[in-house]
C-alpha cells in the first residue's frame, strides 16, 4: 500500500519551503490549500525490472505484463506527501515561548492563555 507521509511545518515560511523541497524531489501538487498542501510522486517501476519483464514476458504478451508492473507500482509504490502548517503565531505572554492558537495552558510554563 502507498503511504501517507505528514510533515508539520510551524512557520509559513517553512511551509513553502518543504514544498518546494519536495517539488524538486520529483513530487507533483496534487491540492493545494493556504495551511495545507498535499503532494504525491508517482512510481512506474525501474527501467531495469520493465527491461527484463518485457525480454521474458512483454514481447509474447503485447506488453499486458509491463502494464501489470507498471500499475502495481503506481498503486503500491508512489509516495504521498500531507504539508500541514500548525499556526504557531501566538507567544506565551508570560514566558514567550511558542504556542499554539488553540492552547488553553502554556506548555512551557503552564500560564493559562484564555
Ligand atoms: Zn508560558
Amino acid at each position: 500500500m502507498s503511504t501517507t507521509r505528514i510533515r508539520k511545518p510551524r512557520t509559513e515560511r517553512e511551509y513553502e519551503e518543504i514544498i518546494d523541497e519536495l517539488i524538486t524531489q520529483g513530487y507533483k501538487i496534487q491540492n493545494r490549500g493556504t495551511a495545507s498542501t498535499k503532494l504525491i510522486k508517482a512510481s512506474y517501476g525501474s527501467v531495469i525490472a520493465h527491461i527484463i519483464i518485457f525480454v521474458f514476458l512483454g514481447w509474447w504478451t503485447f506488453l499486458v505484463a509491463n502494464l501489470i508492473y507498471l500499475a502495481y507500482n503506481y498503486v503500491s509504490n508512489s509516495d504521498e506527501v500531507l504539508v500541514k502548517l500548525t499556526e504557531t503565531t501566538d507567544r506565551c505572554p508570560k514566558c514567550q515561548a511558542e504556542i499554539l492558537l488553540q492552547d488553553v495552558h502554556c506548555s512551557n510554563c503552564g500560564a493559562k492563555l484564555k
